[in-house]
């Protein structure tokens, strides 16, 4: 028997047993004569002493050992003489007789502990050394809980966990595909799912009425921190419903969640129309822990001598509260983060209400302290406070602004981390135009219904058109979406109609679900959690990453097997593949 208790489990109340214990040595120490030994395991950490007094033969073998070696050893459980209320254990140490090394460790390149000194990528090369500290485990711990609470959740509504298949046809879901080459099938490739969409759809034709399943999903996509190429969905589908139904389903797990995980009841999810959501905070998922709401002022600031105001599409200001003394610097730094490539703004305006009651702008030399008080009054500002300006086109403004809002909720410490706000954002427009392409593109998937009172703008303003999807956000993450599906393959086909599909096209990629359509689809509906990212924000993390237990890094690459990689060129024969690589430039 390798262990009698684990390294978290012995308490005062188990003083003079003698127990066997194995685990990890997380750190030895010498104080006089006496040896100190941290034993660790996933269960905690417990200290081992080797007295002045002890058999040479155990002295000798106690020198030799070092960090991280995998030890059994077997002692006397002793009251401490100096307890450590830090730990679990704290009151008890182990007075040990013997000690077999089961197996030695090389040095680690960072200390296991929970201020390690490794960087980041250092700890993905040796994730599985990682993956010991305590900090890393306890997010793959909450994450086993979540998954198991969602199971018993929907195994309680009846759902029914239902497997779909990984290779499989394309899927699109907004992605590139990750494809497979078959073998057996010369010049013929699978794709790994982006989505089971059309799966469980068909499970739904199929009369499965309630589906769900945890569930690997792939997609090419240019990473961020919180994207990975393969992630995590809690994937479901439900038949004879409206999207009422779908949204109280499904608040109801994310208060469960919410319940058994955090002890917290959130309340009922407000919700928020898509326009309203862009109108106020210019983002689909807003972050509502702190107001600092958008407020247009196109109309009121145009008609004067400055042409970019002049020549703007939008004119939005938000009103920092209190920032009224922000410094030159402090505003240059801002004018800075909104002008980075990544935000995009070529310029910012501001508006100083001083707290004596004057206006003090950056375009003091177009507008009089009346303009400014007017734009004050329609931002409900104060003296005191900070008015910031941006302007341009619409959409571009508003994403702008979006960020710029995101940065003084931080600066003015206006978010709260233990806060949580879930939401729901409705009403989506069904399509998007694309420029680059002019051509329409599904917001949310082909699949998405119109809402039944737009239908007939389909033909004649389809950007007007609403789809009854919806998103769950939580704290300006997007959750999960999901819509009500069109499931007559008459509206379907017209669908892949305007999203430019030939007939042909759609039957060769589509056909078998518009086949299925025909033998009697039920009117269902759906929608997808991002495992990942609840379980993230659940731990208080910002990157998924520190809740996947082997993530690839922001290239996509496995740096700790180095994936990807090349094959052999038997296996590229076999696959019927040449590789074409770009000539490289010298
Ligand atoms: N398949 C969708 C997605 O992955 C979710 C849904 O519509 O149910 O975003």
């Amino acid at each position: 028997m390798y262990r009698t208790h684990t390294c978290g489990e012995l308490r005062i109340s188990h003083k003079k047993q003698e127990v066997t214990l194995s685990g990890w040595i997380q750190r030895l120490r010498k104080l006089g004569g006496m040896t100190f030994i941290d034993l660790r395991d996933r269960y905690g950490i417990t200290q081992l002493v080797v007295d002045e007094k002890a058999a040479d033969d155990l002295k000798e073998k106690v020198s030799k050992l070092g960090r991280e070696f995998v030890i059994q050893t077997t002692g006397i459980v002793l009251e401490r003489e100096s307890k450590n209320n830090k730990i679990p254990t704290g009151e008890i140490e182990i007075d040990i007789k013997s000690i077999t090394v089961l197996n030695k460790a090389e040095t680690p390149p960072f200390t296991i502990q929970t201020d390690t000194d490794g960087g980041d990528e250092l700890r993905m090369k040796y994730r599985y050394l990682d993956l010991r500290r305590e900090v890393v485990r306890d997010n793959l711990v909450l994450r086993s809980k979540m998954a198991i609470i969602i199971r018993n959740y929907l195994d309680s509504l009846d759902f029914i966990e239902t497997e779909t298949p990984v290779l499989m046809k394309s899927t699109p879901e907004g992605a590139r595909d990750f494809v497979v080459p078959s073998r057996m099938n010369p010049g013929e490739f699978y794709a790994l799912p982006q989505s089971p969409q059309v799966f469980k759809q068909l499970l739904m034709v199929a009369g499965f009425d309630k589906y769900y399943q945890i569930v690997k999903c792939f997609r090419d996509e240019d990473l961020r921190a919180d994207r990975q190429p393969e992630f995590t969905q809690i994937d479901c589908e439900m038949s004879f419903v409206e999207q009422e139904d779908v949204l109280a389903t499904f608040e109801g797990l994310a208060r469960h969640l919410f319940k058994e995980v955090k002890g917290i009841d959130p309340g009922i999810f407000p919700r928020i129309p898509y326009a309203e959501a862009m109108d106020k905070y210019g983002s689909d998922k807003p972050d509502t822990r702190f107001d600092m709401l958008f407020n247009d002022i196109t109309e009121i600031a145009k008609g004067k001598e400055f042409s970019i105001f002049n020549n703007s599409e939008y004119i939005v200001a938000i009103c920092a509260k209190g920032a009224s003394e922000y410094s030159r610097k402090q505003l240059d730094a801002l004018t800075n983060y909104v002008k980075r490539p990544q935000i995009g703004a070529k310029g910012l305006v501001y508006v100083k209400y001083n707290t004596d009651g004057t206006f003090k702008s950056s375009i003091d030399k177009f507008y009089d302290q009346n303009d400014f008080e007017n734009w004050a009054k329609q931002c409900n500002a104060n003296a005191g406070d900070l008015l910031l300006i941006l302007s341009g086109n619409k959409f571009e403004t508003q994403e702008q602004m979006c960020q710029l809002r995101l940065e003084m909720g931080r600066q003015l410490e206006l978010i709260d981390k233990n806060q949580f706000n879930p939401l729901w954002v409705t009403d989506f427009p069904l399509l998007e135009w694309d420029d680059e392409t002019q051509r329409y593109y599904a917001m949310h998937h082909p699949f998405t219904a119109p809402k039944p009172e737009d239908i007939e703008l389909l033909e004649s303003n389809p950007g007007q058109v609403r789809a009854n999807a919806y998103d769950l956000v939580i704290n300006g993450v997007e959750i999960g979406g999901g819509s009500v599906r069109i499931f007559d393959s008459a509206l379907q086909s017209k669908m892949f109609k305007l999203l430019g599909f030939t007939e042909e096209q759609a039957n060769a990629q589509f056909g078998f679900l518009m086949n299925a359509f025909k033998y009697g689809a039920p009117p269902h509906a759906g929608i997808a959690f991002g495992f990942d990212r609840l379980v993230s924000l659940f731990a208080g993390l910002d990157s998924i990453r520190d809740v996947i237990a082997f993530p690839k890094n922001n290239t996509g690459r496995d740096v700790m097997n180095d994936a990807p990689s090349q094959i052999s060129e038997e296996q590229l024969k076999e696959l019927f593949l040449k590789i074409a690589l770009p000539q490289k430039q010298s």
